[in-house]
């Protein structure tokens, strides 16, 4: 296949080598400095850019007609919009908070277990991420996915919140600290015990791989699709 990566830091590096070790082809590379460029060279473009460009970049694939997959996180008050145009365009898009097949599995166990809870009102649930100095957003993406599910499948949740406790709000607790790739953990606390779940990434080459294999999924389809639809997971 040939991919465009847009954005080209730390994630795009790494899809980058995943990618050509899969067969793939880098046909084009867009970064901060690159405005002028011809995303219908791709069969597929994949996106892990920041908050404030990652729309504009998935809008021009779908309006070009060129699958586009995005990891990029914190843009999601768009993404109603990006839905809209892609069924109206006959477009391909996935966006996924997190690209890892372990998170995937670990999204469903936290809704599992949120069911589970749903009728033990002795159990305060609460969740904590951490994640490298230099990312943008906060909660992360993938933290808002969790807390989303658990409200999903619990009776006593309707929102989340960063650094407040609320009632029936899950609190968020977002931490920074250097060279840590993502991890995420959910606690529900009673007076007598605990219970934990827990998502720790060792490294990037999870979300990349996760990413490429999402870009050769959605090849020849037609749709919004989820991680669930690729991994034929939920
Ligand atoms: P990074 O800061 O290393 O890379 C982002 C790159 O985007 C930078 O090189 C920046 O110059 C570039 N950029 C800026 N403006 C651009 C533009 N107009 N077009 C294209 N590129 C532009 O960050 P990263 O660690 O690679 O993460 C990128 C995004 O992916 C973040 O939002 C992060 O939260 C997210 N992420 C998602 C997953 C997932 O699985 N979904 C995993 C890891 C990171």
């Amino acid at each position: 296949m040939k991919i465009a990566l847009l954005g080209y830091g730390r994630m795009g590096k790494t899809i980058e080598q995943i990618a050509i070790q899969r067969g793939h082809t880098i046909v084009l590379t867009v970064d901060k400095e690159d405005h002028d460029y011809d995303i219908t060279k791709a069969d597929v473009a994949i996106d892990f850019s920041i908050p404030t460009v990652a729309f504009n970049n998935i809008s021009n694939c779908i309006n070009h007609k060129v699958p586009v997959i995005s990891g990029t996180t914190g843009w999601l008050q768009d993404y109603d919009k990006a839905v809209a145009l892609c069924n109206e365009k006959q477009s391909a898009f996935i966006y996924a908070s997190n690209f890892s097949l372990g998170v995937n599995i670990f999204f469903e166990l936290n809704k599992i277990l949120a069911r589970m809870m749903s009728n033990l009102k002795q159990y305060d649930v609460s969740l904590e991420e951490i994640h490298h100095t230099q990312k943008l957003d906060a909660p992360s993406g993938t933290a808002i996915s969790l807390a989303n599910g658990i409200i999903a499948e619990h009776s006593g949740y309707e929102s989340w919140k960063l650094d407040e406790i609320k009632e029936k709000t899950i609190p968020i607790v977002a931490k920074r600290i250097e060279d840590v790739p993502g991890t995420h953990t959910i606690t529900y606390k009673s007076e007598v015990d605990t219970i934990t779940i827990e998502h720790i990434a060792h490294n990037r080459q999870g979300f990349a791989l996760g990413a490429v294999i999402a870009a050769e999924w959605i090849e020849g389809r037609t749709g919004v699709f989820t991680m669930n639809d690729v991994l034929n997971i939920g």
